[in-house]
């Protein structure tokens, strides 16, 4: 669990990483389309002493740039998976305390761990990540405190839900966060697994945090859904398949768990 909030406050430095990267980028860019326009200035009035020297800079500059894309490319790689069945149960309750430390005390958290939840193949440490970011996100919605509700559910996907949804049919397993915030807009909601799609200020906000849940459920066969309203709240689930392999321990166990106001 320490692991996650450490996960986050690393990807919090990988938005200022990759954002300055794209600044960086963006003055490469100028650079070239720069010289590549004085260039075209000098051959259109035929004096060609200069043309060197900017051609030059401009392969200088898209040198610098795909230099940076690949130290992009190799951090992004950095990253390895390792898929386990994992009971999404206990995994939301051995969060909990952790959750709670984040957040601060104004916010109330409760897990709702529903009785023979399915288990799901997935890298546990990334589904810790993803709950922690989506409770950071709750918290950041509720700026005089509130509810937190992380809720575990089994649900079967009929083939109209799947289709609508864009997931294949199936038995799924949820982990929903409900907050009691701000909600968001359509026009919010319609953008928010954009990466640096963000609404808050320079410096609070990467814009990484959904778009990389999203991708971390696409890659494990599974979706994310967002229900939300504005002055009411939001909720959002990730939906993961039901794994049928076997699994290690008690995955019955239903847990149903308050932290006391304090
Ligand atoms: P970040 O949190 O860094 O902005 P995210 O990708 O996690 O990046 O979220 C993108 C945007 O979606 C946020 O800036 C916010 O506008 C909106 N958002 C996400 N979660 C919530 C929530 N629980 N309540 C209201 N708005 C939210």
């Amino acid at each position: 669990a320490e692991e996650a909030l450490r996960q986050s406050q690393k990807m919090e430095a990988v938005g200022q990483l990759t954002g300055g990267l794209a600044h960086d980028f963006n003055n490469l860019l100028a650079g070239i389309s720069g010289s590549l326009e004085l260039m075209q200035t000098r051959m259109q009035q035929g004096r060609l002493t200069d043309v060197d020297r900017y051609m030059t800079a401009a392969q200088g500059a898209a040198k610098r740039a795909a230099a940076l894309t690949h130290r992009l490319l190799a951090f992004s790689r950095r990253q390895t998976l390792d898929p386990k069945p994992t009971n999404v149960n206990r995994l939301a309750a051995d969060m909990q305390e952790l959750i709670q430390r984040t957040v601060g005390p104004a916010i109330l958290i409760e897990v709702v761990g529903t009785m023979g939840v399915w288990p799901a193949l997935v890298d546990p440490s990334q589904l810790e990540n993803a709950l922690l970011n989506l409770c950071i996100n709750a918290r950041d919605a509720m700026p005089d405190g509130g509810r937190i509700i992380i809720e575990t559910a089994n649900k079967w996907m009929d083939d109209r839900a799947a289709r609508q949804h864009d997931m294949p049919e199936g038995q799924y397993l949820s982990l929903c966060v409900t907050d009691t915030g701000t909600g968001m807009t359509p026009e919010v909601i319609a953008r928010v697994f954009e990466p640096f799609f963000t609404t808050k200020p320079i410096g609070e906000g990467t814009g990484l945090g959904l778009s990389m849940i999203y991708g971390f459920a696409q890659q494990s066969g599974g979706q994310v859904l967002i229900y939300s309203e504005i002055g009411q709240g939001t909720t959002v689930c990730i939906y993961l398949p039901r794994h049928y392999g076997e699994v290690a321990d008690d995955e019955g166990a239903a847990l149903v768990t308050n932290l006391p106001r304090s």
